[in-house]
């Protein structure tokens, strides 16, 4: 029988992460990084998510993020003890370069859920990057505000963006037995990502017809439970074109769908669309 425990533990040497009750699983729509500290709807709402996540019996030990922005060749997981805070973009006021989000990595967990998840590609556990990497924006923008406390120990997973659709939703599968250990999988990207297209001055409700589409797709085959068919997005043709002109704030939402167990529920939030061609659209799977 394994051991139980409803203890609330930070890091510890060994790593060990004990059953608990199920953790959810959330996809994050992140888009601009201002929405990290202007008091806009999304930015509430990841407030509010926050507190509820917290208030539940059992609130997650671990946050393992899935960010868009954070690509290697082969799949690496976050293993420093203290990772740095990463300001990857440029043109932002410096109020955005001065944040920081100190949380914690867990070192001995990385190593841990390493050893359990095999690379589709060449089977080889994930690699462990214990000097480079940190928090990149895709997770700090979205973890501030939910867990303004920073006393989660966050550990992130890279992508190999050259690898096929399917590869990324099937880690994701391996992923979903750290739910029953306190984990909470985020996957932080968009369901739809084209910066080029860009009209600062839309409404939150206003977006190209491709970008409806592509959304409207996406959210049909969550609600539909067809959730590999997310891996065939490219099947859209030109609406998949121009709704991801290049697919790494696609992908983490593989993670996510793949860890979802068949008794999950979705709850969708932030439906709507920010600069009318990036979609907020974000999944709590509980
Ligand atoms: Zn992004």
């Amino acid at each position: 029988m394994p051991e139980t425990t409803t203890s609330q533990s930070g890091p510890d040497a060994s790593g060990d992460l004990p059953l608990t009750q199920r953790m959810p699983v959330l996809f994050v729509g992140h888009g601009s990084p201002m929405n990290a500290i202007e008091d806009n709807r999304w930015h509430q709402s990841w407030q509010t998510l926050g507190r509820e996540l917290l208030e539940r019996a059992q609130p997650p030990r671990l946050i393992l993020c899935i960010s868009a922005h954070w690509l290697t060749p082969g799949w690496q997981l976050t293993a420093m003890s203290q990772p740095r805070t990463i300001h990857d973009f440029g043109g932002f006021p410096q109020e955005l370069f001065d944040q920081q989000y100190p949380a914690p990595g867990w070192p001995a967990a990385a190593r841990l859920i390493s050893q359990s998840v095999a690379q589709p590609d060449s089977s080889h556990p994930l690699g462990l990057d214990e000097i480079s990497w940190g928090l990149d924006h895709g997770a700090w923008s979205v973890l501030k505000p939910m867990f303004p406390q920073a006393n989660i120990p966050v550990i992130q997973l890279s992508m190999d963006y050259s690898r096929p659709a399917a590869e990324h939703f099937a880690i994701g599968r391996q992923l979903s037995q750290l739910r029953e250990r306190g984990v909470l999988i985020v996957g932080s990207g968009n369901t739809v990502h084209n910066l080029r297209t860009m009209r600062r001055d839309a409404a939150d409700n206003q977006a190209y017809d491709w970008a409806i589409e592509f959304d409207r797709v996406t959210a049909d085959h969550i609600v539909q439970r067809r959730l590999s068919a997310l891996c065939d997005f490219q099947q859209l043709g030109a609406v998949a074109q121009m709704a991801h002109p290049s697919w790494e704030h696609y992908l983490p939402l593989l993670y996510a769908a793949g860890a979802v167990h068949e008794d999950d529920e979705p709850r969708f939030f932030n439906e709507g669309f920010q600069g009318a061609s990036i979609a907020m659209r974000s999944v709590l799977w509980d």
